[in-house]
C-alpha cells in the first residue's frame, strides 16, 4: 500500500511512491484479473502503440496491443483517459493513454487500428476517469492546435465554454467523437469514474501536482 499522496493505489512508477509498493499495487490489479502477468507503458503523450507478448514496461509508448492470455495491459493516467478497448471475440485488446497531445496526435486512430488488425473490428471501448471540460482551462492557442489537427466533429465535442468564458478541453468527450469517427458505434462506448479533478477519491495531477496515478486495465480471459 502507498503512502500519502499516492495512496491508496497509486500504479505508477515515475511519480516518486516507493518502488516495493508501486510493484506490490501492480500485483493486486493483475491478481483481481486473475493472473500474474501485467504489461505496462511509458506515456509520453505520443501515439506510438507497441504489440507485447508478455510482463513489461515499454518505453515512449501511449499504447499497448496484445492477443495474449492471461497478460494484463495497464494504462496509467491522472487527468488524461485511460482506456480500454476490447477486439471482437476477445481475439486482441488494447489500452492507451490520451490527453489533449493524444487528440492531436491521434493515437486513438493508431490503438484502434492496432487492435482491428489483429482481431478484425472492434467489440468495446471503456473509457476510464479524466478532467472534464470545465476543470480543465486552455489557453486559445491551444484551442487553435486541436483545431488544426483533428476534424470538426472531434472538435466540437473536446471545446467545451467554461461558465468564465475560458475555453477548456473535455478529453474524454474528444476521444469518444473520434472513436465514433473511426467506425466504433456510440452503442458499445462506455465511460466509468467521473471528472479526476472533482473527484477527491480519484488521482489528479493538475489538482495535486504531486500524486499518483490510477489505472485501465484489461486483459483476455482464456476459456471464456
Ligand atoms: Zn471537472
Amino acid at each position: 500500500m502507498s503512502p500519502a499522496p499516492y495512496d491508496t493505489l497509486n500504479l505508477a512508477g515515475y511519480v516518486g511512491d516507493l518502488p516495493g509498493a508501486v510493484t506490490e499495487n501492480r500485483d493486486r490489479v493483475a491478481r483481481a484479473m486473475g493472473s500474474s502477468d501485467l504489461a505496462t507503458m511509458r506515456c509520453v503523450h505520443g501515439a506510438a502503440v507497441a504489440r507485447v507478448h508478455g510482463p513489461s514496461e515499454t518505453e515512449a509508448v501511449d499504447g499497448l496491443v496484445t492477443t495474449n492470455a492471461g497478460l494484463v495491459l495497464l494504462a496509467l493516467g491522472a487527468d488524461c483517459v485511460p482506456l480500454a478497448i476490447i477486439g471482437s471475440n476477445g481475439m486482441a485488446i488494447g489500452v492507451a493513454h490520451c490527453g489533449w497531445r493524444g487528440l492531436v496526435g491521434d493515437v486513438i486512430g493508431e490503438a484502434v487500428n492496432a487492435v482491428a488488425a489483429l482481431a478484425g473490428s472492434v467489440q468495446e471501448v471503456v473509457l476510464g476517469p479524466a478532467v472534464c471540460g470545465a476543470c480543465y482551462p486552455v489557453p486559445p492557442e491551444r484551442v487553435d492546435m486541436l483545431r488544426d489537427a483533428v476534424s470538426r466533429g472531434v472538435c466540437t465535442a473536446a471545446i467545451a465554454t467554461r461558465h468564465d468564458g475560458q475555453p477548456g478541453i473535455d478529453v474524454r468527450a474528444g476521444a469518444r467523437a473520434r472513436f465514433v469517427e473511426l467506425g466504433v458505434p456510440a452503442r458499445i462506448i462506455r465511460f466509468v469514474g467521473g471528472c479526476t479533478v472533482e473527484d477527491q477519491g480519484l488521482f489528479s495531477y493538475r489538482r495535486d501536482g504531486v500524486t499518483g496515478r490510477q489505472g485501465m486495465a484489461a486483459c483476455i480471459v482464456e476459456g471464456t
